[in-house]
């Protein structure tokens, strides 16, 4: 299905410093949202509306390492009493953050509020926008961005060092107030399978999954007091997520097209068969895991229409099954 994106951000008065968003979606979907205009965002800790909110999943990007003007690379955010757990950080992540943040009034999407970011591998459509998020306005972090990932963070992070230095050193030694000189810094930490964050009510939870030789590739497991989820990260079919998903709210899990795998050349259809999962396949996983929704990204649809890989599920899995957009929320009902 081609979709129009029709931007009509008209500027107001100067004075009033915000800029009106009508954006028309062809499928008959239409939302209208005020932006403010770069407003600087500081806040001491989550107010009392944000903590009794109940947990929140917000889609920042749905999309693959192919180019797409209405998808980003993939990332999910998690929302659960006024922080924001970021599942993957892709390209233009960061910018529907912002963006999610007014949508969905979410102060904890602000990108210097956002506190933690889990990559389930170092593919790029998964990595990409790690220095926006660790970097776009460092110098009012109180605290750096923390990030869980397979090993081989340390070597992104070290990089991410040196991209920063200049700005850094100019920033630290200029007149400009800098709240924590060290705001710039990804306290990192490399993931091995089991909890890797336990707060009150909140745990998540790291399994190995089988991303071919992309080895490790992690999938996450996050359960709250009010909701239960399962995201794949970019897996084949994994028995291990059929029983992590076992009944959960929410499974958000990566496939691939039957008919699109079938438009690709032997070569690609080789490496996609051992890395991603197919329509029949995810159907058959979800048959066993019964999840309450199955929620698609990271879709490869490969020149089909985007609802056929919907409709290859339907006709092999009666559960509720949708097909994620960008700024799509989901909660437990
Ligand atoms: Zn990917
Ligand atoms: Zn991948």
């Amino acid at each position: 299905m081609k979709r129009i994106l029709q931007n009509s951000c008209i500027s107001l008065l100067a004075a009033s410093l915000v800029v009106s968003c009508r954006v028309r979606i062809q499928t008959g979907s239409e939302f209208e949202f005020i932006i403010p205009s770069a407003q600087v965002e500081t806040r001491e800790a989550p107010s009392r509306t944000e903590i009794v909110a109940p947990t929140q999943v917000v889609m920042l990007g749905t999309g693959t390492p192919i180019p797409d003007a209405f998808r980003a690379g993939s990332s999910i955010a998690v929302v659960h009493k006024g922080e924001s757990y970021l599942f993957d950080v892709g390209s233009g992540a960061i910018r529907q953050a912002t963006i999610a943040r007014y949508k969905h009034d979410i102060p904890s999407l602000y990108p210097s509020q956002i506190c933690c970011v889990f990559l389930s591998h170092l593919h790029i459509d998964h990595t990409m926008d790690l220095s926006e998020l660790a970097h776009t306005l460092w110098w009012r972090r109180q605290v750096g961005l923390r990030a869980w990932g397979p090993i081989g963070i340390d070597r992104i992070v070290n990089g991410l060092d040196e991209i920063i230095a200049a700005d850094a050193e100019f920033r630290i030694n200029g007149i400009q107030p800098v709240a924590n000189p060290e705001g710039f810094r990804i306290e990192h930490q490399t993931i091995e399978p089991g909890i890797l964050l336990q707060q009150g009510d909140l745990s998540i939870e790291a399994f190995i999954v089988n991303h071919g030789d992309i080895d490790p590739a992690y999938g996450f497991k996050v359960t709250t007091d009010d909701l239960s989820l399962v995201i794949s990260g970019d897996t084949t079919y994994s028995e291990v997520i059929a029983e992590k998903a076992q009944g959960v709210d929410l499974l958000f899990h990566e496939v691939i097209s039957r008919q699109g795998l079938e438009q690709n050349s032997p070569g690609f259809q080789r490496y996609h068969n051992s890395v991603h999962t197919t329509s029949d396949e995810l159907a058959r996983l979800a048959t066993i895991a019964q999840p309450k929704k199955l929620v698609l990204y990271h879709g490869l649809f490969y020149g089909t229409e985007e609802s056929t890989v919907l409709n290859e599920i339907q006709a092999l899995y009666d559960g509720e099954v949708v097909l994620a957009n960008d700024l799509d929320v989901f909660t437990a009902n």
